[in-house]
């Protein structure tokens, strides 16, 4: 595993390769970043793995101070997973220079988190365009579990006509159901059992209301699942997995999108 931490050096490395598989990452690595990094090293390319905790994708500095960082135990795995290339650029290195795409953001960047986090999804976007531009990977390798986030990131590479293909994971869950996230590190015993609760409830409730959607009741849901340890619920809305567009019928490819707090923790997931 060569690391890099001066896109310049990497660049220069990358000419020599046949191209790129490319897992962008804000360490932290748990299974759900492993799944991807496995499937990245099926393809015939060169994985590169990156490692940059990107301060403009937060909207308080409280919570990027408060972002759990694990670079020892991330260099381990990476080192045993044998990927290619580790990238884990400084602030300069992404933001000192000007991109020559400009970042296209799709209108549903207003929906679902882009509602409770404002300039999050600008934050994201801006720094995967720059990844783009430096790396210009083969494909690079997303989660479902941040789904708007997928869509966002397609969006603009359609318009852009970047030539980098997204390959779709799917979400990765702890036993209990719980999809895994760096954040989850900030979860007492406790506080994962209430996450599990609202997953198995969230996974019922689908289930039914895929049957019957008038079964579906936000206010009681939203009810039922302060009831279960949710602190406070910032959205819970279904949408339609391919065009994003709203439910308000039986339409069998919904998906259930939630953020909600834990305490003081943020988590998200689509069922
Ligand atoms: P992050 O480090 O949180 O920015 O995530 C890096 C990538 O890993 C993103 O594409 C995420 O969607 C993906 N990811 C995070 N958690 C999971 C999970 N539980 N299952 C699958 N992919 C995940």
């Amino acid at each position: 595993m060569k690391i890099f931490k001066d896109k310049h050096i990497l660049q220069k490395e990358i000419s020599k390769t046949k191209g790129i598989s490319f897992v962008p990452t804000m360490g932290g690595l748990h299974k759900g970043h492993i799944s991807l990094i496995k499937q990245s090293k099926k393809s015939k390319f060169k994985t590169l793995v990156s490692i940059f905790v990107n301060p403009k994708q937060f909207n308080k500095k409280s919570d990027y101070r408060s972002y759990p960082r694990s670079t020892k135990k991330d260099l381990k795995k990476l080192k045993n997973l044998k990927i290619d290339y580790l990238y884990i650029p400084t602030f300069k290195d992404i933001y000192g220079f000007k991109p020559k795409e400009k970042v296209f953001i799709d209108k549903f960047s207003k929906k679902l988190c882009g509602r409770f986090r404002r300039g999050h999804f600008e934050g994201v976007l801006n720094v995967v365009n720059r990844f783009l531009e430096i790396i210009k990977p083969r494909y690079i390798y997303l989660g479902k579990k941040d789904y708007q986030q997928l869509y966002l990131i397609k969006k603009h590479i359609e318009k852009r006509k970047i030539k980098s293909k997204i390959i779709e994971c799917k979400t990765i869950r702890e036993n209990n159901g719980v999809a895994l996230s760096t954040r989850n590190l900030n979860l007492n015993d406790n506080q994962m059992k209430i996450a599990s609760k609202i997953y198995y409830y969230l996974y019922n409730l689908k289930k039914r209301i895929k049957k019957n959607y008038n079964l579906f009741n936000p206010n009681r849901v939203k009810k039922d699942l302060r009831d279960l340890g949710a602190c406070k619920i910032d959205y819970l809305e279904n949408y339609n997995i391919e065009n994003f567009k709203k439910i308000n019928r039986q339409n069998k490819k919904f998906n259930i999108f939630i953020a909600y707090y834990i305490k003081n923790t943020r988590l998200i997931d689509n069922i």
